[in-house]
């Protein structure tokens, strides 16, 4: 199902977007050598819950994982990619931490994720692979507008990832939001322009990017959530929450600087 937002929901879909953008960015600052993985979920949590917000993660269970996540952010460090489940892990010097989180706030979700390194040692190849998917997701959003088709936006993500050097996986990308986390279009991160549906003012779209350093398999850790590359590479995932308007797009979730 596609939900198109009426013009009077969008002040909520600023609100939720500016608390995901605030979350993630205080739990970045926060994400320091010696933290563990599930100090974050716990901060995580508290944020939400005083924002009178609700996780759309805690209960969730979809198809892909096993039975509700529990947990009230992702948390995928190294060569864990997405849905990294929290655990007692300690953060160490030189780590490649992603951050996922979505959450419903007023009936409409908002859903961001951003990587940084953490400590004094910052690889380059950890970098590189973070500025690819942030590139990527620039260019996702800067193709993005009313009458663009999604084949367009897939196109521009999946041809700057190319360029970089990567190879894209298809199993998991971008996705329409609203009153609930996933919903349609699919939005790949690679894809031919001119197919696919056609954006329309009201539309809400997660862009999300993500790569691994050397492959484009995945596989799923024990927990039977966290999916990591096969070859143990480092990774990296950067996502926004865009709606679409008249005459362009808004992002939902950018950071206040
Ligand atoms: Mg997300
Ligand atoms: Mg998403």
């Amino acid at each position: 199902m596609i939900e198109i937002l009426e013009p009077s929901q969008l002040p909520r879909a600023r609100e939720v977007g500016a608390l995901v953008a605030e979350i993630l960015q205080s739990l970045k600052s926060r994400s320091a050598v010696g933290v563990n993985l599930l100090d974050i979920d716990r901060w995580a949590e508290s944020m939400i819950k005083e924002a009178g917000a609700l996780s759309c993660y805690v209960d969730y269970a979809p198809s892909f994982g096993r039975g509700p996540f529990g947990h009230y952010i992702c948390t995928s460090v190294n060569d864990a990619v997405l849905h990294g489940l929290p655990f007692d892990y300690a953060i160490a010097d030189g780590d490649l931490v992603s951050l996922d989180l979505a959450v419903s706030l007023g009936g409409v979700v908002a859903d961001s994720a951003i990587s940084f390194v953490v400590g004094d040692t910052q690889p380059a190849e950890s970098l590189a692979l973070i500025t690819a998917t942030e590139r990527a997701l620039a260019a996702g959003i800067a193709v993005a507008g009313p009458g663009v088709r999604i084949g367009d936006i897939s196109h521009a993500i999946g041809t700057t990832l190319a360029e970089a050097g990567y190879t894209v996986n298809t199993e998991f990308g971008g996705h329409g939001v609203g009153s609930t986390m996933h919903q349609d279009p699919h939005i790949s991160n690679t894809g031919r322009p001119g197919r696919g549906y056609k954006l329309r003012p009201g539309l809400l779209l997660a862009l999300e990017p993500w790569i691994m350093a050397d492959t484009d398999k995945l596989v799923t850790d024990a927990d039977g959530w966290t999916l990591r590359s096969a070859t143990g590479s480092r990774t990296a995932h950067s996502e926004h929450t865009i709606a679409v308007t008249s005459d362009g797009v808004e992002i939902m979730t950018l950071p206040e600087v």
